[in-house]
């Protein structure tokens, strides 16, 4: 490709344009679906415009281009893209190697003296116009803001240049040196005081156990001898230097350990056999003879085989759609507000309506035209598998709300003996609880958008330097190909430092031209017709761009952000169409609107009602933009890379709101990380992807759906706006009785999810399932879905750290635990005389260890020290939107022993099917390699006394450097290519993610502590419980008052 870096010194890059005639026009219009966005058809039917939000700006594509080209004269030579006008941006069509840095070229008087444009009236109706705070009630058309622009500057630069720019802040400022000195890629400093309390050698007092391959754990049963008196784990001698933590969220006058313990004493005694179904139970209290406590760790639950997914209800109703996409927390609904009520876990469900599916179960799309798709006219719900026809099959009754609707003359089919229609066996509506809809264009209000794809790029000195610009380049650049929706596919580039930069992509040149806006308080678009262009017919130039663009700021030295006023740009640039805004971080916003401070680093502000707003925008700003966005169907994913305080809790309400996602890179080196970032941007860029989406699900009478929680706005109080969806996102949902008692046996849901395709066509996918209504609580927790309580769960704890300490957002879940067992153990303790034991279905075994997981992940764990605030939020910002699968790996990761397997000759790596260890320090051995994988990265953990060979064979040379300096690569060896072959393996159980690996070597403290132990969430670490401690505190609790 050509060296775009390079300038043709005699071409005069730099052209003052003329001041264009101020407009007097103030033509007012409105685009037929700003007002309200795309939502279209009956779905949308309930939409309503948000008040105090009302669209910005109001204007008709075409009718305001007119104008501004007929107008803005001295704009109009820049759209044909012809080169010799001296008024008009331009750049030579080849340029020669520059023999120098690009700035030599850019005398800066050039700039001082020139492109000062006045374009009064650039603002004009055509003009895409972030409107000042004060908003017109929808409807309205607003004054066109003319003068909101009196002097605006615009400035051409040639690519290959960087926007040096008046405004430029001198080098050095606000820059941090350290980080950039180092050429070699450093570890995280980001990790405040960790654990004060931790020790530097916690493992001097472990006895070493012997080296089994596989279940190591289980192969020790029998080693845990009493724990001895007083302790407060059997464990505690291998912990020896952790100070003996208070427990999470301990109510106040609780009972110390051992008078619970001797609470409950007395023989235990067993459950009758019968009634093994109806519960599991835990032996918690003393044996006769011993005073001590006899808690059998090793038989607590563990979820150390695959997931199981609930697939009962599949037996019960074989039409349901499958659990992938629809799942409640109970498959049980209570007939009474008083049973429900006495569930005390979340009721609700979580949706993930375009989760991905195994080859061959691909959703069928039925095509209703010309009859129209069949609804019901009462409640509008779609034709599914549970309506019922009758009358000759004349008439249907909706199985929502039992409306008898008529069947129209096309869709008209004769009833069978069984009253089932003959073509059954051809409807795939009638046949399947998921199906698709082809709509027609009474669910559009325009045409079906094409899939959208906008990139706004940190190229401040950080972004440079840490390689993140680099490799996104080349990602994109290599994803071009596999952009969904060829050949309607659009996409378009800002990048910014101090100032913001366009790329005019229009097909007919060969090269992109930059224009470079400095005033960043008038932010308006320059040739708004050819920022956004057809990837197919600009590919060249787009090709030529992504080329260029690192070679291009490779020289810069700006450590400014101007990303407030860049994202309005962007905003601007495609309110027209909407689509997927991919935003690329690196550096703190520091200038213009929407530019955020340090925050969070005042550890006093912890513990006191202040400590939430940490956890929130400061600036409404962010909360704005993003409700903005969501308008014009903008999804925004943020990307953040940084080794400083970049303040998530903003960047991401912009993906909170519009159904995005955030990805955070801290201390972002491409060095190490790159493969990470290539993976993950081609993901969201290569995947499924639905667009300008809303979804709403239905439900029987008597229930009702009472709150929302993910990534997404409401449109109105059951209408989730989605500007776009893929397979990723899950969403969740709380149910609550509208009556006070039930009379049906059965509840349907109906979830419907209206949106474009990525090749054009407007699309609803239903997913329809049944749910038996149950009048008896023990059937309710039979029927619990562990993975859907705990997703729902996460995600109230979560938005609870938001207005909340995070201890009460723990408190939260540790008490709907509490409440829940206690409930439980009501309905057998006494009946069955189980005084003593801890009970709790069968169903729910693992929940109280996903509870403690839960209370110790990223976004609830701890305080000030325990997570850095950045992290906290980018984590809290993951789990509100993943499905269930993943967020249930994430908090009780797989750990599994691999040197026996690399040792092992013969051995292949398909054939890695090692069995996986309850996560405490109990499970690893000093001579063993272990695997840590939580689906985001892995940890790679190297027993203190690893035989020297193996780790010669793994890391070469390095192996006796410095493991965070170390970089996991592929070695000529067996066993270096039997390791990178078992990660390759456990990648592609889920590539959501990649799972970027940490190597970290037995008794390297503080580092080991911070990657490793603390995450081993059966372990008692600094004052975190362990799963014993916490199971005993939560039986405790549960006796009270039982
Ligand atoms: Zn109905």
């Amino acid at each position: 490709m050509n060296p775009m870096g390079t300038v043709n010194p005699g071409s005069g890059n730099i052209h003052q344009r003329p001041p264009a005639p101020s407009l007097a026009s103030s033509s007012q219009s409105s685009t037929p679906f700003l007002s309200s966005g795309p939502m279209v058809g009956s779905e949308a039917s309930a939409f309503r415009p948000l008040a105090p939000n009302a669209p910005q700006t109001k204007r008709s594509s075409s009718s305001s281009v007119s104008v501004f080209e007929s107008e803005v004269s001295g704009f109009k030579p820049t759209q044909t893209g012809v080169s010799n006008d001296p008024s008009m941006l331009t750049l030579p069509s080849s340029y020669p190697p520059p023999p120098a840095g690009p700035f030599q070229h850019f005398p800066s008087p050039q700039f001082s003296s020139t492109a000062q444009l006045s374009f009064q009236g650039l603002s004009a109706p055509g003009q895409p116009v972030y409107s000042s705070p004060v908003r017109p009630p929808a409807g309205q058309v607003p004054s066109p803001p003319v003068s909101l622009y009196q002097q605006p500057q615009i400035r051409s630069v040639p690519m290959g240049s960087i926007p040096q720019t008046i405004s430029n802040v001198p080098p050095g400022m606000n820059f941090p040196p350290s980080s950039l000195d180092s050429s070699f890629p450093t570890p995280r400093p980001n990790l405040q005081p960790a654990f004060p309390s931790y020790p530097s050698n916690p493992y001097n007092a472990v006895t070493q156990p012997s080296p089994v391959q596989s279940s190591h754990f289980v192969s020790r049963q029998g080693d845990y001898g009493p724990p001895p008196t007083g302790t407060s784990s059997p464990f505690l001698a291998h912990q020896g230097g952790y100070v003996p933590p208070p427990p999470v969220a301990a109510p106040p006058g609780v009972y110390s350990r051992e008078q619970m313990q001797h609470q409950g004493s007395g023989p235990p005694i067993g459950a009758a056999p019968g009634l093994i179904e109806d519960f599991s139970s835990l032996y918690l209290a003393s044996v006769p003879g011993s005073i001590d406590p006899q808690i059998d760790f090793k038989a607590l639950p563990r979820p150390l085989d695959d997931d199981l997914e609930i697939k009962n209800l599949a037996d019960v109703y074989p039409l349901n759609c499958d659990s992938r996409y629809l799942r409640f927390t109970t498959s049980g609904i209570p007939n009474s507000q008083s049973l429900a009520s006495r569930w005390h876990l979340p009721l609700g469900a979580i949706v993930c309506p375009l989760a991905e599916t195994p080859d061959g179960n691909e959703v069928p799309v039925v095509n209703f035209a010309p009859t129209g798709i069949i609804r019901c006219r009462k409640c509008r719900a779609y034709v599914n598998p549970y309506v019922t026809f009758m009358d000759g099959g004349r008439k249907w009754r909706c199985n929502i709300c039992a409306f008898l609707n008529d069947v129209p003359g096309d869709y008209f089919a004769h009833l069978d003996a069984s009253g089932r229609r003959v073509d059954w066996n051809e409807r795939p509506e009638l046949k399947k609880g998921s199906v698709e809809f082809t709509a027609p264009s009474e669910y559009m209000v325009r045409p079906p958008m094409p899939p959208l794809y906008f990139f706004l790029i940190d190229v401040s000195v950080l972004a440079v330097r840490s390689g993140m610009l680099e490799v996104v380049a080349q990602t994109i650049k290599s994803c071009l190909d596999r952009l969904p929706g060829f050949p309607r596919t659009q996409i378009g580039f800002i990048t910014f430092d101090s100032t913001i930069h366009f790329y005019n992509m229009k097909s007919s040149l060969t090269q992109p031209q930059m224009l470079v806006i400095s005033d960043l308080d008038d932010i308006f678009v320059p040739l708004p017709d050819d920022l956004l262009v057809n990837l197919s017919e600009s590919r060249g130039v787009v090709d030529a761009f992504l080329d260029s663009l690192s070679f291009m700021f490779q020289e810069n030295v700006n450590v400014e952000s101007a990303f407030g006023p860049a994202l309005k740009a962007a905003y601007m640039v495609m309110a027209k169409l909407g689509g997927k805004l991919l935003i690329f971080q690196n550096t703190l916003p520091s200038l213009g609107v929407g530019r955020l401070r340090m925050r969070g680093d005042d550890p006093l502000v912890y513990g006191t009602e202040k400590e939430h707003a940490l956890r929130i925008p400061e600036d409404p700003f962010y909360k704005q933009m993003a409700a903005d966005c969501t308008k014009c169907q903008i999804a925004v994913n943020v990307y953040a890379f940084s080794d400083k305080y970049t303040d998530i809790a903003s960047l991401g309400t912009l993906a909170k709101y519009t159904g995005g996602q955030v990805y955070f890179y801290p201390s972002f080196h491409a060095a190490i990380h790159k493969e990470k970032l290539r993976h993950e941007l081609a993901r969201d860029l290569t995947r499924g992807t639905a667009w300008e989406a809303v979804m709403r699900i239905r439900c029987s009478k008597g229930v009702r759906f009472t709150s929302y929680h993910g990534n997404f706005m409401l449109r109105s109080t059951d209408l989730l706006a989605l500007p776009a969806v893929d397979c990723d996102k899950a969403y969740a949902m709380q149910l609550s009785l509208e009556e006070t008692l039930l009379t049906t046996q059965t509840v349907y849901f109906q979830v419907a999810l209206l949106c474009t395709s990525s090749s054009g066509e407007r699309r609803i996918r239903v997913h329809t399932a049944a749910v038996p209504v149950v009048a008896d609580l023990g059937e309710m927790y039979r029927q619990a879905d562990n993975g859907a309580i705990v997703s729902l769960l996460c995600r109230l704890a979560i938005e609870k750290t938001l207005n909340y300490k995070l201890e009460e957002a723990r408190n939260l879940v540790q008490q709907r635990i509490v409440k829940a067992l206690r409930e439980y153990r009501n309905l057998y303790a006494v009946q069955h005389r189980v005084v003593g034991q801890m009970i709790y279905p069968e169903s729910l075994k693992f929940l109280p260890l996903y509870g403690l997981a839960l209370c110790k992940s990223m976004p609830l764990r701890g305080g000030y020290a325990d997570v850095q605030l950045d992290e906290r939020c980018a984590a809290g910002h993951t789990m509100m939107a993943i499905p269930v699968k993943r967020l249930l790996k994430l908090l009780y990761p797989h750990l599994v022993r691999v040197d026996g397997f690399l040792i092992k000759a013969n051995s292949k790596a398909d054939q890695f099917n090692i069995s996986r260890l309850p996560l405490t320090a109990e499970s690893l051995d000093s001579k063993g390699l272990y695997i840590y994988d939580d689906g985001f990265r892995f940890i790679i953990w190297f027993g203190r006394m690893l035989s020297p060979d193996i780790v010669m064979n793994l890391l070469g040379e390095d192996c006796a450097a410095d493991f965070s300096r170390v970089v996991l690569s592929k070695h000529d060896s067996e066993m270096s290519r039997k390791l990178m072959a078992i990660l390759t393996k456990l990648r592609e159980s889920d590539t959501s993610y990649y799972q970027q690996w940490h190597l970290v070597r037995q008794d390297e403290q503080p580092r080991e502590g911070i990657l490793f132990l603390t995450n081993l969430v059966e372990d008692t670490v600094g004052n975190m419980n362990g799963y014993m401690d916490w199971i005993l505190q939560i039986h405790r609790q549960v006796q009270q008052n039982a």
